[in-house]
């Protein structure tokens, strides 16, 4: 595969930008190539780069992209839009649409403030539960990302992960000092810390944790932090910045029947543009300035054009809620075949999955949590993303992402998949 132009526009980039990308998951190196490829188009389920590649996209923007890229009636919404205007600092209708259609999804949220990032929408959150409780601690879990804001970079997934780190540097200690943390779906050391903890404002966590590789929480865990949480005043903030309007449409929520008090979304509500939202219990969220006093603002939240797209790709969603039913067939049926060739092929990996999500870990035990996810074999999926990549597939090229399966992917996709995978697995018994 040609990518000589990639290489060349890396070699420009890392001149102007730290690590040549403006995200760091994107700096993906593989075994044949020491740099990542760059993206001039996309279609569907495909990506196509500078060097006139052609991919089976299997990232989806790392969550946003649910229905394929560029869907004609997510794009026909954005062109209306962008023939409007593309922003006024003063508020539209379509702000109110989406508010209302966020809540229609979601019962447990009242009201609901658009930002303009999923990082900023986890920050406001927590921020509004100190206020609201009055209490100044965090409880997150080993492994969850909430985006980059100082007291939630404390033992954080995806991105840091990858990079071999658990915090940032640049945070001050007063600030990681108020952020606890604990291994994911462990009730007794949860249940320990709550009996000896009074200062603890809010309980954040990914109901369906997907930043350290997925993870399928246990009903009964989620339903012991709800339980806590109202027992000990504790505001229960669940980021569906990536399980929202994914695994169901009302989210993990609907899905496990779980009410919290504070949502964080993000990704596809924006339908591919810049958007975040924070929203929940009235009491809660008219807390929140000019009402209340906890400041939160942006010039750009709540964008037309990001809003056009964001309620365009709910309401194709809604209208066709058959959509969640046929992505998480078609991804079970994709799991069963790579399990089979898991077993034919002698390798020692397991898949977790759920509605379009799925991440493979290289290792016959079962991965519950950061711990487990970090005991599995690096070396093998290097192997395995390197071979898909040379196939023309992109996977996440860490161990610690999901891999993002759309409503855009089709059968020819599918085999595309399964072949990748097997060669994948031949060269890990080769190595
Ligand atoms: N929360 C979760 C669960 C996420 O996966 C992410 C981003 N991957 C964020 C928050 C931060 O969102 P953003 O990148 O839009 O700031």
């Amino acid at each position: 595969m040609n990518i000589k132009k990639s290489g060349e526009i890396f070699e420009r980039s890392q001149k102007s930008i730290p690590g040549g990308v403006n995200s760091p998951v994107r700096a993906f190196k593989s075994v044949d190539r020491q740099y990542p490829i760059f993206i001039e188009t996309a279609k569907g389920s495909r990506l196509y780069d500078v060097d006139g590649n052609e991919y089976t996209d299997c990232i989806g923007s790392w969550g946003p992209m649910l229905l394929g890229h560029n869907n004609e009636r997510v794009l026909e919404a954005v062109k209306k839009s962008l023939d409007e205007g593309t922003s006024f600092g003063l508020p539209t209708e379509k702000e109110v649409e989406l508010a209302e259609l966020i809540k229609e999804c979601y019962p447990s949220i009242d009201k609901v403030r658009l930002t303009t990032s999923g990082t900023e929408a986890a920050m406001a959150a927590v921020r509004l539960a100190r206020a609201y409780t009055q209490k100044n601690k965090i409880i997150k879990f080993e492994g969850c990302y909430h985006g980059h804001s100082d007291s939630l970079m404390v033992k954080a997934g995806s991105g840091l992960l990858t990079f071999g780190h658990q915090d940032s540097n640049g945070i001050t200690e007063g600030v990681m000092k108020d952020t606890i943390t604990l291994p994911f779906g462990n009730s007794e050391k949860l249940i320990e810390i709550l009996d000896s903890e009074e200062e603890a404002a809010c309980i954040i966590l990914e109901p369906v944790p997907a930043n350290m590789g997925l993870i399928i929480p246990e009903e009964g865990f989620l339903k012991l932090l709800r339980e806590k949480c109202t027992e000990k005043n504790i505001v229960l903030i669940f980021d569906e910045v990536i399980s929202g309007f994914r695994v169901s449409l009302g989210g993990a929520q609907e899905l496990f029947n779980i009410t919290p008090d504070l949502t964080v979304l993000g990704k596809i509500i924006g339908g591919g543009f810049p958007v975040g939202a924070f929203g929940g219990k009235k009491e809660i969220m008219d807390m929140v300035a000019p009402v209340g006093n906890v400041y939160h603002a942006g010039t750009l939240s709540g964008n037309p054009v990001s809003v056009s797209a964001g309620l365009e790709t709910i309401n194709i969603l809604k209208e066709n809620r058959e959509i969640y039913n046929t992505l998480e067939k078609r991804t079970k049926e994709l799991v069963l075949r790579i399990e089979e060739l898991i077993e034919k092929y002698n390798i020692k990996a397991t898949v977790n999955h759920i509605g379009s999500l799925y991440t493979i870990f290289f290792s016959d035990k079962k991965v519950e949590n950061l711990e487990d996810a970090m005991a599995t074999d690096d070396k093998a999926y290097n192997t395995y993303f390197s071979s898909m990549l040379e196939d023309g597939i992109i996977v996440p090229p860490s161990k610690y992402e999901a891999h993002f399966i759309s409503w855009a992917h089709n059968n020819e996709d599918f085999e595309k998949l399964i072949a990748g995978v097997e060669k994948s697995f031949i060269a890990i018994n080769q190595n």
